[in-house]
């Protein structure tokens, strides 16, 4: 009777359902968001603490046996259910968020909360084991990786329980996590734009295990996607770009630009890790696009033009100069690092969204 295609895996042990609800330190006069509350077993256990909880239910047979658990009750008010897929729906305002999540919307979970106007001031959240490691993953941790580094840049995370898959039914393959999301806020908050921030770690993390020497400087489909932004850039800035040709361009050790990805970087996550294959499309696109521009010859050079010279070398003095951190890999830095390496990118008019 439950569709495990869209993670109904339904929480059966009392004591994980109260320790969940507890961890949240809920206020009487909370509005709580609940995400895929299935047949309420922590709905009814919110509604004993909070003012409010706000249901999403994707399912409308789920919907329907919330709605009948709290029927009759004085709790009925206080629950208000939303038929439909809460990465789609408008949520209305609301402080604390819990939510034994359907694994498949983990990564869009997380960042819509912290995309919110008003995030939530709490977020107790039951996720696929590995990818709360990968959420809360330092730098150097096998696990570490674009997610850890998005997430960890917007609010804090803290791993607070385990659950094993038997605490379910059906039991779900891996085993669970809970984990606490606390948005920073204010002066905290980084003032960059996410899209820039996400779109110069998705390079980083293409080989994490690289140097940014190398992720930066020796693979064609970066240098390519940034001399064309840079030249979206001067358009925009009044700029002029040189495109005298100076020679030919050298070869370049592209292999593994378009091939997969390194084992350990998204090994056995690709199920929940919405992020997992957009950087190898991504790089497919840039390379079908230098492709189309040398007559669909993919092996032959491209012209060495000044403006492609120029970029290099601003890319150089980034990573030189700038920030040196052109020996260190990805996997290594932290979110001053990436913040350093952003701010010097921008600098030298390179931008990455
Ligand atoms: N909260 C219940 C519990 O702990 O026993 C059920 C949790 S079950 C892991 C996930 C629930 O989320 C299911 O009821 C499923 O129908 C619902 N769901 C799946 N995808 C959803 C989506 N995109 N938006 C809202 N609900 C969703």
């Amino acid at each position: 009777k439950f569709n495990t295609n869209v993670g109904q895996h339904i929480l059966k042990n009392p004591g994980v359902a109260e320790a969940i609800v507890q961890k949240a330190n809920l206020k009487p006069s909370d509005v709580v968001l609940e995400v895929g509350p299935g047949t309420g077993n922590l709905t009814v256990r919110i509604l004993e603490k909070a003012k409010k909880v706000i249901a999403v239910e994707l399912d409308p047979r789920m919907a329907a046996e919330v709605t009948k658990r709290v029927q009759g009750k004085p709790e009925q008010k206080r629950l208000e259910v939303l038929l439909g897929d809460v990465i789609k729906t408008e949520l209305p305002p609301f402080d604390v968020c819990i939510s034994n999540t359907p694994y498949q919307i983990s990564s869009p979970l997380v960042f819509k909360l912290l995309a919110l106007p008003n995030p939530p001031r709490t977020s107790i959240l039951m996720f696929q084991r590995e990818f709360a490691m990968r959420l809360t993953a330092r730098p150097g941790d096998a696990l570490y990786c674009r997610l850890s580094v998005n997430a960890q840049f917007w609010a804090k995370i803290t791993h607070i329980m385990k659950v094993g898959k038997n605490n379910f039914k059906p039991p779900p393959q891996v085993e669970s996590s809970v984990v606490r999301i606390e948005p920073k806020m204010g002066t905290k908050r980084p003032g960059v734009s996410w899209d820039e921030w996400d779109g110069m770690l998705r390079i980083c993390f293409v080989r994490k295990n690289r140097t940014m020497r190398a992720s930066w400087l020796g693979t064609k489909e970066v240098l390519a996607m940034l001399e064309r932004n840079y030249r979206v850039w001067c358009a925009m800035n009044n700029v002029a770009v040189d495109d005298t040709i100076i020679g030919e361009e050298d070869e370049m050790e592209v292999e593994d630009a378009t091939g997969p990805p390194e084992e350990d970087e998204w090994g056995g996550i690709m199920d929940v890790d919405e992020e997992a294959d957009e950087t190898p499309a991504f790089f497919k696109e840039e390379a079908e696009r230098i492709a189309k521009e040398n007559g669909g010859k993919t092996k032959s050079k491209k012209k060495k033009t000044r403006v492609a010279e120029l970029v290099r070398e601003k890319i150089r003095k980034v990573l030189e100069d700038k920030t040196e951190l052109a020996d260190k890999r990805a996997g290594k830095c932290d979110e001053n690092d990436f913040l350093k390496l952003l701010y010097a990118f921008n600098e030298e008019g390179i931008h990455f969204a």
